[in-house]
């Protein structure tokens, strides 16, 4: 996995090899796609089912895990003619998740899944479990299958479009190159995310280019709830906490990481803004127990304020200072949880997006593209080393940067050209 750049494909991009310790016993491939708006990896799982098998398959054989499952929301597994329980191939298996928000982060997912919970601050090894996107397996397909590192991208194209899409580029491709060829033209008032509305992240669609861990961009008015909270600056956020919030305890009662039983309580996160509280650590270590899926802010306060960009604050300073939550006495899910999950649909309302949900299908691969710029630290760990220099000529696949030292992945080209280096990135110009 090392070797062809494999990285966990849709989120914070961990190396794919890392994942592989032993002490597993289950195999769970991430098909939830809990964004809205997002259809990246439905499109792959529709298109390149046989592709994600050998993924898996090889996931399996290399480590002895003996069954695989593959989560997947209730109306993508209808839409794809799959019912929970099938069996898709030797030792690999179907489970239908229900349509409700966050399905997708991996320690609800795990417990949603399988009925296992992962301890606060635990990985999901610690209770058997390897957790890959379906998107990872795709690449690891095609690298089993045809030597081939990983130099595509696929992604959602969506949000406020007549038709949104799902295309497939080279790494390192611009979001204006991208616009230009879907013949996309940015209106004012509108912004552009990297990922879904509820996590994605604002980027400058002129400069920005897609990295291994896109999953789609997303265009959306800027008066939509979605941007309104990417928007917020931390400093109002905690000077609003600090005067309106009333202590109703909505946020803590609607955290899907508070109903697994995670000591996370984002109303007294609020009150230690307030100054209302003495800061505990051991409370304010439990930041780091947050999945930032934004519940608190968008859907239960009706104050106007944002746990979650509180929350924030305190996740900076813990990991400027290298601070993690301790594991202390024992957790158990909370009865309530079953009743309280958040459908699918009401968040989409919350977030107000609606009426972008449209279907979306495969667009097709687009790969003329007259420049990439391919990111050596979009991946966690050290960032990949330049193994090229300015004006060398590279074929696409060829390896253009080695992998750090320690945990860090290998880069490879992702068209043909000539090869400029940036401070953290390696730039290809396709000759002419
Ligand atoms: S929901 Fe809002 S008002 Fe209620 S405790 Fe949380 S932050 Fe305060
Ligand atoms: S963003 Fe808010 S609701 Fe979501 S996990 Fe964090 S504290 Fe809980």
């Amino acid at each position: 996995m090392q070797k062809f750049g494999i990285v966990g494909a849709g989120g914070a991009g961990f190396p794919s090899y890392a994942k592989l310790a032993e002490g597993a016993d289950l195999l769970l491939i991430n098909g939830s796609e809990c964004e809205p708006l997002l259809y990246t990896d439905y499109v792959i799982l529709k298109n390149e089912l046989t592709m994600v098998l050998s993924g898996i398959s090889a996931v399996l054989s290399h480590t002895g895990i003996h069954k695989a499952i593959i989560a997947i929301k209730e109306h993508n597994a209808t839409s794809l003619g799959m019912v929970n329980g099938q069996r898709l191939a030797d030792n690999i298996f179907v489970t239908v998740l229900p349509n409700v928000y966050p399905i997708g982060d991996e320690i609800g997912l795990i417990y949603e899944a399988t009925g296992r919970l992962v301890k606060p601050g635990n990985l999901p090894i610690t209770e058997g479990v390897i957790v890959y996107n379906v998107e990872t397996m795709y690449n690891l397909g095609r690298a089993v299958r045809f030597s081939e590192p990983v130099t595509k991208k696929w992604l959602t194209v969506g949000g406020a479009l007549e038709n949104p899409t799902v295309i497939k580029v080279p790494i390192g491709a611009k979001v204006a190159d991208i616009f230009k060829k879907l013949d996309i033209k940015l209106k004012e008032g509108y912004t552009v995310l990297d990922g879904g509305p509820s996590m994605g992240k604002i980027i400058n669609p002129a400069t920005y280019a897609i990295t291994k861990t896109t999953k789609g961009i997303i265009i959306l008015p800027d008066d939509t709830q979605a941007v309104i909270s990417k928007k917020m600056n931390v400093k109002m956020a905690v000077a609003r906490a600090e005067t309106a919030c009333c202590q109703c305890t909505r946020c803590t009662d609607m955290c899907p990481r508070n109903m697994l039983g995670y000591p996370l309580e984002p109303h007294k996160m609020v009150r230690t803004a307030m100054g209302v509280a003495e800061v505990i650590p051991e409370m304010v270590l439990s930041a780091t127990l947050c999945c930032g899926c934004g519940i608190c802010e968008s859907l239960a306060c009706s104050q106007g304020i944002s746990p979650r960009a509180v929350i924030e604050n305190y996740k900076g300073l813990l990991s400027k200072n290298k601070l993690r939550f301790n594991l202390r006495g024992e957790y158990s899910v909370r009865d309530e949880r079953e009743y309280r999950m958040i459908p699918y649909t009401k968040w989409m309302s919350a977030q107000g997006i609606t009426h972008f949900d449209k279907a979306t299908d495969f667009g097709g691969e687009i790969n003329d593209f007259e420049r990439v710029e391919i990111p050596l630290s979009r991946h966690i760990g050290a960032p990949s080393v330049a193994a090229v220099k300015d004006g060398d000529n590279v074929c696409k696949g060829d390896l253009i940067a080695k992998a750090g030292n320690g945990l860090s992945l290998p880069q490879h080209a992702s068209i043909a050209g000539s090869i400029t280096l940036g401070n953290d990135k390696i730039i290809i110009d396709k000759v002419r």
